[in-house]
């Protein structure tokens, strides 16, 4: 370890950048984390997304020392246990229209099983010829090989593409790019709906199993809801032509968006959902795939059996986790507060940036938000993907004591830079201040320096 705390050339992680040094963790409080110099951080992205209660949450230190003084682990293969199934009751509650939970540790777990358990569903009622997957270009669903198969990001399918299974990628509803100048959004929804429909009937509807999406695109986007009516019409023709619709709310769910699951919103229920990040807010290791009775009847009757699993599947320390995050997301009204803050942060963030020359659009919902960069308000183009400007700003924000979540390939996986902001539900007003000051000089200053 180097003085400043930053790995030197003789630690053995196998990092996720070979070349870049990082600080050390020791400690965290509410919205900050703390490295080992006592220099404090403001989580304004929750790492990706995850750290919804801050950190060093009380409750939540009380509820993992309680479970941990009971059992750390059992087999699923022995064993159910309280806290597991504490957690998919309360899941199976909040998720309108959604009745089984199957408890992973983490987002890609979770979509691997909404994958496979789409398939066997088919098999169950007698459909075996269906495997195809629809997905969206530019979405993330994770990165084991059948999540990354499903992702439509293309820098971050590119070098494993041989390995990955075939589907196919129809345009995101991300109108900032996408929407014709002349294009109303309804005209601009329809396009996307029969593009949805065009690719079904192209593939051969026997053949498709799935149509899989994020409610809000978060990583690979930044914070990309759809417009209204969007989500609505895709379930419809998914429904006229037997193709589960899947949502992927790893990111956007929990509360992120301004409802607990972000397809509320949307007034729809998809055939299965998947979640993970804030519902263990990195207290644990935690991903759950949710699927409606009707598909956990038909394996019930058919097999009898999921052909799946893990070591780890419904992890008593996990699932306490899960279960305290709920309870906390409740008794404190974080929902509602996450409402609230969001008004207080779009404010500020269109005071600041609404006029600046190298944003071209805020946008998201709840506390989840994108700022996308542009080299020229005049015509939207992005930067020089060469400037690796998304990059420099990490590296100026963490210096300034600011952890945000920039991002390149924002338009196609190569083009296009945005910030993803996704703060702890409980940041308080002054810290939203703080946020915003050290984004915008932390933005200036990478702008400046990637000239
Ligand atoms: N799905 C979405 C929408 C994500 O944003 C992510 C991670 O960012 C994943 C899946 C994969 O989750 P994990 O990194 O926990 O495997």
């Amino acid at each position: 370890m180097k003085e400043d705390g930053s790995m030197n050339a003789s630690s053995h992680i196998f990092g996720r950048d070979c070349h870049t040094s990082l600080p050390t963790v020791v400690s965290g409080n509410g919205c900050y984390l703390i490295d080992q110099h006592g220099k404090q951080y403001l989580d304004a992205s929750g790492g990706a997304a995850v750290s919804c209660l801050g950190h060093q949450h009380p409750q939540m230190k009380r509820a993992l020392h309680e479970q941990l003084d009971k059992i750390a682990f059992a087999h699923t293969g022995f064993f159910t246990s309280e806290p597991a199934e504490q957690l998919a009751q309360m899941l199976q509650e909040k998720a309108p229209g959604m009745d089984w939970v199957y408890l992973v540790s983490g987002g890609s777990e979770a979509v691997e099983a909404a994958l496979k358990l789409a398939r066997q569903y088919m098999i169950e009622i007698g459909q075996p010829q269906r495997h195809h997957i629809i997905a969206r270009r530019q979405s993330y669903h994770g990165n084991t090989l059948g999540a990354l198969s499903a992702g439509g990001n293309m820098m971050r399918r590119e070098t494993y593409a041989p390995m990955l299974m075939k589907g196919s990628h129809i345009s995101p509803c991300f109108a900032f790019r996408e929407q014709q100048p002349n294009e109303t959004d309804q005209a601009y929804v329809a396009r996307l709906v029969d593009e949805l429909e065009q690719e079904i009937l192209f593939v051969g509807p026997e053949h498709v199993l799935a149509f899989i999406a994020e409610p809000v695109v978060g990583a690979t986007a930044g914070a990309v809801p759809a417009l209204p009516g969007y989500f609505a019409s895709m379930r419809e023709v998914c429904d006229r032509y037997g193709v589960l619709m899947i949502l992927d709310e790893v990111m956007c769910g929990m509360g992120r968006t301004g409802s607990l699951f972000a397809y509320e919103q949307e007034n729809i229920t998809p055939d299965i959902v998947t979640i993970a990040k804030g519902l263990g807010a990195g207290y644990q290791p935690l991903g759950a795939m949710i699927c409606t009775d009707v598909i956990y009847q038909a394996i019930k009757k058919g097999q009898g059996a999921f052909q799946h699993g893990h070591t780890y599947l419904g992890h008593p320390m996990a699932a306490a986790a899960g279960v305290a995050v709920l309870n906390i997301i409740e008794q404190e009204n974080l929902v509602e507060a996450v409402q609230q803050k969001s008004g207080l942060l779009f404010t500020r963030l269109h005071q600041t940036f609404g006029q600046h020359p190298h944003v071209g659009d805020i946008r998201g919902r709840g506390l989840f938000l994108g700022l996308e960069l542009v080299a020229s308000r005049d015509d939207n183009q992005p930067f020089c993907p060469t400037r690796k400007l998304a990059k420099t700003i990490k590296q100026i924000a963490l210096q300034h004591g600011l952890i945000c979540y920039p991002s390149s390939g924002t338009i196609d996986g190569r083009y296009g830079d945005h910030i993803l902001l996704a703060p702890p539900f409980v940041i308080q007003d002054d810290q939203l201040d703080e946020l915003v000051t050290k984004l915008h000089k932390s933005l200036d200053e990478a702008i400046a320096k990637t000239r």
